[in-house]
Order: structure tokens, then sequence, then C-alpha cells
């Protein structure tokens, strides 16, 4: 199993406090690095996280609001000055390339830019992919275009069972390598053994939904659904809730009904408003909905594998309300 970490980077809605910096959240895995927004000053978080900002390997933007997306050009002037030569994956909504080719230097970028632009109207897909994980992004509920993704680490292989192996006298080293690669292997004596004959259950993989600018929707639902851990704005609480309807934003109580709808196992609240220096009257708003909530803090490294409370008696998902 690849380690993920998630590092939020951003926690701060479009009015950032001395402490509390624009939307941006770090997703580490199996020592690949992914990026999700890249607010203003992105950069600069990465390094107090000890995160090398070359090791990006993909950026994925919800939308064009700035505080979602200005750190953008300085990191790749950044990566452009220290000779990052790898292409750099960036997805997000249709206007992205151009907005960054308006830029005067951009022109004289030194490694490529592979851009995924998803179209006003895209309905739901993968936007990315390797071998090990998945992101798809699917469309939120926000004042312009918006798009929510969901990392999803591949289901894994079983373990080899050890008596089963020693009941059919699979012993060569070699022939242990290609069951655990799926291949079935031919024994001295003729006879065939396949994986299956010798392998525990699959094991899912992680996952995490990264839901952000949006009223509760559909589409973040969907992301979250079963989800390890759920990021999801909670730019007001409750008393503000004729605000969150007007901007296009969710309460931390909306948030935390995402969650549970969804089956999530764990929420971390995000983009807070100026108002609440201290989010704790978010948490314990969304708290009243879904208990396994926290405020994301910033350059905390969270662990999608931390379930254990969760895992003797998971959340029960509501009816889905499509
Ligand atoms: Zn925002
Ligand atoms: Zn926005």
């Amino acid at each position: 199993m690849g380690t993920t970490t998630l590092i939020p980077l951003g926690t701060s809605a479009a009015l950032p406090l001395r402490n509390r910096h624009f939307s941006a959240v770090a997703l580490q895995w199996a020592g690949r690095l992914l990026l999700f927004d890249c607010g203003e000053g992105t950069q600069f978080q990465l390094l107090r996280a000890g995160l090398k900002a070359p090791r990006i390997e993909a950026l994925f933007l919800t939308h064009l609001h700035g505080d979602h997306w200005y750190g953008l050009p300085g990191l790749l002037a950044t990566l452009g000055m220290v000779g990052h030569a790898r292409p750099l994956t960036l997805v997000g909504p249709h206007g992205l390339a151009a907005c960054l080719a308006a830029l005067p230097g951009m022109d004289a970028q030194p490694f490529p830019l592979l851009f995924v632009e998803l179209d006003e109207g895209f309905g739901q897909g993968i936007v990315y992919e390797t071998a090990a994980f998945t992101v798809e992004a699917r469309p939120l509920a926000h004042t312009v275009f918006t798009v929510g993704y969901r990392f999803q680490e591949r289901t894994r292989p079983g373990n080899l069972i050890p008596d089963a192996l020693r009941h059919l006298g699979v012993t060569d080293y070699a022939h242990l390598r290609q069951l655990k690669a799926g291949h079935a292997v031919t024994l001295p004596d003729g006879r065939t053994v396949r994986p299956q004959d010798v392998t525990g259950p699959s094991k899912p993989g992680v996952s995490f939904a990264y839901v952000t600018d949006t009223r509760p929707c559909e589409g973040g639902r969907l992301l979250a659904r079963g989800v390890d851990l759920l990021y999801h704005e909670a730019t007001f609480a409750e008393a503000h809730r004729d605000r969150a309807v007007e901007t296009g934003h969710s309460t931390a109580r909306e948030a935390a009904g995402v969650a549970r709808a969804a089956g999530a196992r764990r929420l971390l609240l995000g983009h807070f408003s100026a108002r609440y220096p201290d989010p704790a009257v978010l948490v314990a708003e969304a708290r009243t909905v879904f208990q396994n909530t926290e405020a994301a803090m910033e350059l905390e490294a969270y662990s999608p594998h931390e379930n254990e409370e969760d895992v003797a008696s998971p959340p029960q998902p509501d009816t889905p309300r499509l």
C-alpha cells in the first residue's frame, strides 16, 4: 500500500488571515505529489511543509476564482528557475490555459504543461490516472463553473496465503512472484496453480475527495461516496446560511450533511470565512450531523488510513438524493 498523506496548505476563503492562507491541499502518495488548488502563496506553504515543488506531477484546480489559482503563475516561474524539465499536468476549467498564456513571460516556460481543460457542461470523468490510482472530476454548484475531485487508489490484490501455497506445493520464488503479479503458473509435475487459488481477498485502495467551492450538491455527494477522507468547504456557520446560499458556499452543517449522505468516514472542514478566526464553532455545528469532523489545520499531515475507530461501525449512507 502506498502511504497516503494529505497536507492542507491553505484553509482560507477569499479574505486571508495572518496565519490562514488561500486554498491548496497537497496529497502525497508513495513519494508522489499531487496538488489540489493553488491559491496565492502556495509555493511558500509547500516550503514550510517540507514538500518539494518539482515533485508535483499533476495539479487540479477547482475553478478560476483568484483565491484558488493565483499562486500558480508564481509556482510555475519558480519551477522554471530551478531548471524543472518534467512535464506538469494541469487539470482545471476551460480558460485556464488562456489565462496563463496571457501573462507576460509564460511563453518562455522551459518545461511542458499538459492541460486537461474541462468545459462547462462536463458531466463526470477520470481526468488523470496511473497504474496505481485515478482522479475523477465532477461539477459542483458554485457561482462560476467549478469541479471537485476524488483521488482513488486502485484496488490492490490480496496477500498470498502461506498455507495454500504449502498445500499446493508452490515453493519456487519465481512462481511466487508470478502468482503475486496475477499470473497462473505450471508446476514441474504439470499442475496449474491460479492466483485465486492462493490469494486472500483484494484490498480496497484509499480514497480522498476535495469538494470546494460549492453549495451542498449531487457532484459533491457522488465524489465523497464511501470516501476515507472528505475535505469539504465550510465557509459559514448556520447563522450566516443566507450568505452561503447567496455566494454559492456551504455551512459547516451542510458540509457534514454531505459527508453523512455519502457515507464518508472522516470529514475535514476548510475554506473558512475570515469572520471565524477560530473554526471551533463550525466544527461544533458539523458534529451535530457528522461526528467524525475536524477543522483542517494548515501544514498538519492527515492520513486517510486513520479510521480505526470507524472500521467497527462504519457510518450508514442515507439513500442518495440525486
Ligand atoms: Zn474560494
Ligand atoms: Zn469560489
